[in-house]
């Protein structure tokens, strides 16, 4: 880099933020994959972290951004071609994380017969997901819907031909039937004009060419009105049937080598999220193959959903990481009033404070996730369908405020497109509003505890034992059984409840298992503080200094 002007020296600006390990300079995600079984995936974590974190990988995030894909709907002679042209940076961030086995390795099992599933690999899965997105995030929304498909797909077994080319780790971008691909990536269409939340609404409708039933063709006819990854090798997609509301295997490709009846009108211009494409797409009478009964839709794709749910999380966690890394970072380097910002005591407050939050959403990720590694254990299954809708609402949420102040360390710098900092501001907001946007997830969980009263049983116990003699956790845990001892009031209190859990829930992982600093300014400062609207308020008995140090060891 030449710093030499004619008129004046470029100096007390930061270097670029690349060159750094995400896996081992950040020691909250080390000790979370540590400790919810993801260990053996350590040193294969190490290289990843260092590949995501070099200079090439934040290129390739770069020009993937500066170059959105284009859909050429027709050719010059105006014959339909339904293609969408993405930039070689998306491709290649696609290889990479299709090579490190982000859509499938927690299923790896599937491919050796009467193998059981690898302890951690959920979690080992997610620590992946979360060195990705730190180099690029739009390319993992087809990574995330195809490692969620999975379960979806397994229910039918006639389309069990498919899961093969799901685990196959040879990315594959050619525009061919699955058949002569060696790898397939999947989609989902649920979303339609008059409804996304309310998939009953939804007017897509299915015939059956032959008797119908599970396995079975059908003809789908109707609209999605967003429908990401649209240059997938097939989608799970929800239509209407005799019996209902049903789910479909919808290939672009026909087993016979035609082009199915896809028709995309146009690309979505959005916020941030620009690397991926999403699609408004008609069906023109596609081919379609069901998922298990009609009229089970709902029930068949929510174990996709849910596994999304769990990523939009991860996703959420990782790039506010991202954004506190770099922050740290330009902190160390720049002076102000002779003395380098990391040491400007009001400074000093206000990055604790941002990866006080960030450790917190690092360990009720992994948490979560680890809860989808033990799915036969009871206490895990129940923290799985309590605490999937409490982690998705809360990480997800706080990350645009976050990431905003982590821009604002930055100085002007932050708010300039070169630099990480916008780009991660556009694109947060997305995880909270899709797969079940805030008040969605409030819902689901007043859901669980309508019909699952043991479930919460089970996780408050489980609190109960975490809050032992700590006395701020054990007024939260008394605040949380308040709140579900008023049920009636539960419609309109049901974001306190949800925010509540989240903070006994963190609270409860970080007393047992981060540093003391960490553990008491967290639980200072959230459960126990005083009233704040912003960062860098109620740490002044915390050892500050301290934590920012263990934020980022780079
Ligand atoms: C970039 C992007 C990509 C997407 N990709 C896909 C995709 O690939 N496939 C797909 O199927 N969809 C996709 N979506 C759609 C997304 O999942 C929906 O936008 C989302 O589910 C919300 O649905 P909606 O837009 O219809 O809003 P609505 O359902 O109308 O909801 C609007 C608001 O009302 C709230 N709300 C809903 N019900 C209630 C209630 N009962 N009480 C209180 N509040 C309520 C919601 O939380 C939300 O804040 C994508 C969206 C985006 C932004």
């Amino acid at each position: 880099m030449n710093e030499a002007f004619s008129t004046h020296e470029v100096f007390n600006q930061s270097p670029p933020f690349a060159g750094v390990n995400l896996f081992t300079a950040d020691c909250a995600l080390m000790e979370a994959v540590a400790r919810e079984g993801g260990g053996h995936a350590a040193r294969r974590l190490t290289d990843f972290g260092a590949r995501m974190g070099s200079a090439e990988a934040f290129e390739l995030g770069r020009l993937a951004n500066e170059n959105p894909p284009r859909l050429r709907a027709f050719d010059s002679a105006g014959r339909r071609l339904d293609l969408i042209e993405y930039h070689p940076a998306y491709h290649q961030l696609m290889e990479i994380s299709t090579r490190e086995g982000l859509h499938c390795s927690a299923w790896d099992h599937l491919g050796k017969p009467g193998a059981k599933p690898l302890a951690g690999a959920n979690v080992a899965r997610s620590a992946g997901c979360y060195l990705a997105i730190q180099a690029e995030a739009g390319h993992q929304c087809p990574i995330t819907m195809t490692n969620a498909s999975v379960p979806t797909l397994s229910l039918e077994p006639e389309l069990a031909h498919w899961i093969p080319k799901i685990l196959a780790r040879e990315y594959d971008k050619s525009f061919k039937g699955a058949a002569h691909k060696r790898s397939v990536t999947i989609g989902m269409g649920m979303t339609e004009k008059q409804g996304g939340t309310d998939v009953r609404a939804n007017t897509t409708r299915a015939v059956a060419t032959g008797k119908g039933g599970p396995g079975g063709e059908y003809l789908i006819t109707g609209h999605k009105w967003f429908m990401s990854a649209p240059m997938s090798d097939a989608f799970l997609v929800l239509a209407n049937a005799g019996q209902g509301l049903s789910c479909f295997l919808m290939p672009r490709i026909l087993p016979d080598d035609r082009v199915n009846q896809l028709r995309f009108q146009r690309l979505k211009d959005k916020l941030g999220n620009r690397s991926n494409a999403s699609s408004e797409v008609e069906f023109q009478g596609a081919h379609a193959w069901l998922v298990g009964e009609e009229g089970r839709g709902i029930a068949n794709i929510l174990e996709m959903v849910t596994r999304t749910r769990l990523d939009c999380a991860v996703a959420s966690a990782g790039l506010m990481r991202l954004a506190l890394a770099n922050a740290i970072h330009h902190c160390r380097h720049r002076s102000v009033f002779q003395r380098h910002l990391i040491d400007q005591p009001l400074m000093t407050q206000v990055l604790a404070d941002l990866a006080l939050s960030v450790e917190a959403a690092t360990a009720l990720s992994f948490r979560l996730a680890r809860s989808f590694d033990r799915a036969a254990d009871r206490r895990a299954a129940a923290w799985r369908r309590l605490m999937t809708p409490v982690t998705k609402y809360w990480v997800c949420k706080i990350g645009p405020a976050l990431v905003y102040e982590a821009m604002e360390c930055l100085g002007g710098n932050g708010y300039v497109e070169e630099g990480l900092a916008a780009r991660l501001y556009r694109e947060l907001p997305v995880n909270a509003i899709w797969e079940g946007s805030g008040n969605v997830m409030v819902l689901d969980l007043l859901r669980c505890l309508q019909r699952e009263p043991e479930t919460v049983e089970i996780v408050m116990e489980e609190f109960a034992t975490a809050a032992g003699d700590d006395g701020h956790l054990k007024a939260q845990l008394e605040r949380v059984e308040g709140l579900l001892h008023a049920p009636r009031l539960l419609d309109r209190r049901g974001r306190d409840l949800a925010e509540a859990l989240a903070m006994l829930a963190a609270g409860s992982i970080l007393r047992a298992h981060a540093p003391t600093a960490v553990a008491d300014a967290f639980i200072g400062a959230r459960l126990a503080g005083p009233m704040r609207q912003t960062f860098g308020q109620g740490l002044d008995g915390a050892d500050a200094r301290a934590i920012v140090e263990r934020a980022f060891a780079g």
